[in-house]
């Protein structure tokens, strides 16, 4: 059959989350696993220079752990090409490349540029980088000449952004990449212990190697409906931020015992808490014992990386040299 080509990469700003993990990750493996596509998974450390240039310290550190997070949650490197973008200077050369064709409109026009800007006003981000980030990511998706991309529908703007400049690049040089087509994928709606979107800068995240008491502090402490003050208030679990969670994790008869309790207020918040971490930490076991058994062998992840990084570059060379011939430099 002939697979098409994902690819999909994340920016190494810390540990992953259980956001990451049902937002991206579980589609990544289930791409990697349905036997239609071909996966490629990139590290995009050149990405996380676009926002944090001043606070470079952790970026490696960050990429290595971020690594072993996507293998402990089941990416396979013998299905999945894993690799670093840095490790691949043709990422750099194409995005360059692109930057020469790609209207100053077409970046200024994207909306998440604008909220971004008027989010992080504790950087200074208006960096030629940071207006330029799309190009770059329009660089990293046909540098492999990918056919599909998982976005959830926030991310679609930046795809039709790809798509554009690979249409110009084909309408100038000739045809040369396949269009990318975007692949919508479900993302349930997880928030963070208190209520807001999950992230590690609102410090409200339940990480991917969180266990045991470190757990437990953080479902305790999440936030339910607002409106069930007692146990003999009835609950509204459709709008709970816990109910979300069981519907992941727990199972079908335990989902619909708990909608009943809570609506006639016959559970707690306590007790139904208590019900989640039990099947939290039990889906997550054989999560963490990979994560226990890549930390006690760290060579194992440093070599994925680079056989990772060796396919990767095959791909790019090829494509960069039909690319400097079409472009006749
Ligand atoms: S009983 Fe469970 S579902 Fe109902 S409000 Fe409390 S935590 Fe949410």
């Amino acid at each position: 059959m002939n697979k098409k080509r994902v690819l999909s990469g994340m920016r190494p700003t810390g540990r992953l989350h259980l956001g990451n993990l049902h937002g991206a990750l579980s589609n990544w493996v289930d791409m990697q696993n349905d036997n239609r596509h071909e996966c490629f998974y990139f590290v995009a450390d050149w990405h996380a220079l676009t926002s944090d240039y001043a606070d470079t310290d952790r970026i490696k550190e960050n990429s290595f752990q971020m690594v072993i997070d996507w293998l402990s949650v089941g990416l396979d490197p013998i299905k999945s090409v894993i690799f670093t973008q840095s490790a691949i200077k043709e990422h750099a050369e194409l995005f360059l490349i692109l930057s020469m064709i790609t209207p100053l409109s077409w970046l200024e026009r994207n909306p998440t540029y604008k909220e971004m800007k008027e989010e992080l006003t504790n950087k200074d981000i208006s960096t030629f980088g940071f207006l330029g980030y799309p190009v770059l990511q329009a660089a990293d998706i046909i540098l492999y000449k990918a056919n599909r991309v998982p976005v959830g529908v926030d991310q679609l703007p930046h795809i039709e952004l790809t798509r554009e400049i690979a249409r110009r690049f084909n309408f100038l040089y000739g045809e040369t990449f396949p269009i990318p087509d975007p692949y919508l994928t479900t993302v349930p709606k997880l928030l963070g212990t208190d209520g807001r979107k999950m992230s590690k800068s609102y410090d409200n995240a339940i990480f991917i190697s969180d266990r045991g008491d470190a757990l437990k502090t953080k479902i305790d402490a999440m936030f339910t409906d607002t409106q069930r003050a007692r146990k003999k208030d009835p609950g509204r679990p459709d709008v709970c931020n816990v109910f979300a969670f069981h519907k992941i994790y727990s199972l079908a008869s335990l989902i619909c015992q708990i909608k009943s309790d809570c609506e006639s207020a016959q559970i707690g918040c306590r007790d139904c808490k208590k019900h989640l971490l039990e099947n939290i930490a039990s889906a997550m076991i054989p999560v963490h014992e990979k994560m226990d058994y890549y930390y006690a062998h760290q060579d194992d992840v440093r070599d994925i990386i680079k056989a990772g990084n060796k396919s990767a570059m095959v791909i790019a060379q090829e494509t960069m040299s039909q690319v400097v011939s079409a472009v006749k430099i």
